[in-house]
C-alpha cells in the first residue's frame, strides 16, 4: 500500500484515477479522449457545465458569484488579483492594498502585488516570533487596516509554514483568499469573500487549472494593461472560453467533485480531515522524538509540518517511510525537517499509517 504525503502536485482519489483511464480513450463512446475534444464541442461544453455546477453545490456560492476557470496558477493570481482590483476604488498609483503576512506564499503574493499598487501589510506573524519564523496568526485585533484598502488579501492555509486561518477577520474591504491548499476542505461561507482563488493541484486536480470564485462587482475594473485572459470580467462574459481553458484538467477536477458529492459533501469531508489532523497531532505532541511548532489555534488540517528532535535521524526517517510505502514527507526546504500533507483525498488509514511508522521508529531509534 502506498500513501503519498506531497505537498503538491498531490494524491488524488484512486477511484477518480481508475475512472479516468477507463474513459482515457473514449469518453463516453464519443470515440475521442476528453483531451482530444474541441473546447467548444457539445462534448467538453458538458463536461465544464457540470464542474461549475458541482462546485457551485459543493462550496453553496451564491448566484452573485462567477467561478472562473482560468490557468497561471496562484503565483500568476498574485499578479492578476492587484490588476483586476487595484482599481476598484479609483486611481491605481494612489489605491491601498492590504495584505496579512503568516507565511512563505503570504509573502510572494505581497511582494508581487507591490508592482501594482502600494501594498500596506496590516500584520506580519514574523513579529510574534523571537527567530522571525511563521508559526502563529497575529491576533486580529493588532491589525492594521487601511481606511480605503481596495481589498484585504489573507493566504487562508499556508501550505509550506503549516498554518490555517479558522476564523473569517472582519474587514470594510472585500476579502481576497488564496485557498490553494484547503479549498474544499472545510466547510466556508463565500459569502465573507469578495475573491477566493486556488490552484487546483493541492486538493481538487492536476496542475494547470486555477479556479477563481469572484463577487460580481469585483468584475470590471481591471487595468488597461490586464492582458485579456486574465481579466476576470473577459473570462466570465465567456464562461471561462476566452482562450482556450485547461480541459482535461478541468475534466479531472470535475471528477474530484463528483467523488467528493459520493463523499457526503465538503461537510463530510471535514469530519475526516479533523479527525485526521487530530491523529497525527495528538501522536506527534505527546511523542519525545517529533515535535510540530505552531500555535495549537491555528495548525493546518492539511499540512503538518514536523521536526524530529535529533535531526541526525533525518535521512533514515525519510528512507525507512519510504520503503513502507510512505512518500514524500520531506519537509519544504524553507523551512526543514517533513511534513505531511493530508489533503481530501488522504483517508484515515494513510494518516494511521504514517502514526504507527512514526510510532516504531520513535521506539527503535529514542526509546
Ligand atoms: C502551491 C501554492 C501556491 C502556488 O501555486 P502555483 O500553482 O505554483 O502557482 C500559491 N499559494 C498557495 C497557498 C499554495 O499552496
Amino acid at each position: 500500500m502506498i500513501y503519498n504525503f506531497s505537498a503538491g502536485p498531490a494524491v488524488l482519489p484512486k477511484e477518480v484515477l481508475q475512472q479516468a483511464a477507463s474513459e482515457m480513450l473514449d469518453w463516453h463512446g464519443s470515440g475521442m479522449s476528453v483531451m482530444e475534444m474541441s473546447h467548444r464541442g457539445a462534448e467538453f461544453m458538458s463536461i465544464l457545465a457540470d464542474a461549475q455546477q458541482n462546485l457551485r453545490e459543493l462550496l453553496a456560492v451564491p448566484s452573485n458569484y462567477k467561478i472562473l476557470f482560468l490557468q497561471g496558477g496562484a503565483i500568476a493570481e498574485n499578479a492578476i488579483v492587484p490588476m483586476n482590483l487595484a482599481r476598484l476604488n479609483g486611481s491605481s498609483e494612489s489605491a491601498v492594498l492590504d495584505y496579512v503576512c503568516t507565511g512563505s506564499w503570504s509573502v510572494k503574493s505581497i511582494k508581487e502585488a507591490a508592482k501594482y499598487a502600494n501594498v500596506h501589510v496590516a500584520a506580519d506573524a514574523r513579529s510574534l516570533n523571537p527567530a522571525g519564523k511563521f508559526n502563529a496568526i497575529p491576533d486580529e485585533s493588532t491589525w492594521k487596516l487601511s481606511a480605503n484598502a481596495a481589498y484585504l488579501h489573507l493566504c487562508t492555509n499556508e501550505t509550506i509554514d503549516g498554518v490555517e486561518y479558522n476564523f473569517v477577520p472582519k474587514s470594510s474591504a472585500p476579502i481576497v483568499a488564496d485557498m490553494s491548499s484547503h479549498i474544499l476542505s472545510r466547510v466556508i461561507n463565500v459569502a465573507d469573500y469578495g475573491v477566493i482563488y486556488g490552484g487546483a493541484q493541492k486538493n481538487i486536480g492536476p496542475a494547470g487549472l486555477t479556479i477563481v470564485i469572484v463577487r460580481d462587482d469585483l468584475l470590471g475594473h481591471a487595468l488597461p494593461s490586464c492582458p485579456s485572459a486574465f481579466n476576470w470580467k473577459t473570462v466570465a462574459d465567456n464562461d471561462s472560453m476566452y482562450n482556450t481553458p485547461p480541459t482535461y484538467a478541468i475534466y479531472i477536477a470535475g471528477l474530484v467533485f463528483q467523488w467528493i458529492k459520493r463523499q457526503g459533501g465538503v461537510a463530510a469531508l471535514e469530519k475526516n480531515n479533523i479527525a485526521k489532523a487530530a491523529l497525527l497531532y495528538d501522536f506527534i505532541d505527546h511523542s519525545k522524538l517529533y515535535e510540530n511548532r505552531i500555535a495549537k489555534e491555528c495548525r493546518s488540517r492539511m499540512n503538518v509540518p514536523f521536526f524530529l528532535r535529533d535531526e541526525s535521524l533525518n535521512a533514515q526517517f525519510l528512507s525507512a517511510a519510504k520503503e513502507r510505502g510512505l512518500l514524500q514527507l520531506k519537509g519544504h526546504s524553507s523551512v526543514g525537517g517533513m511534513r505531511a500533507s493530508i489533503y481530501n483525498a488522504m483517508p484515515y488509514e494513510g494518516v494511521q499509517a504514517l502514526v504507527n511508522f512514526m510510532q516504531e521508529f520513535e521506539q527503535r531509534h529514542h526509546p
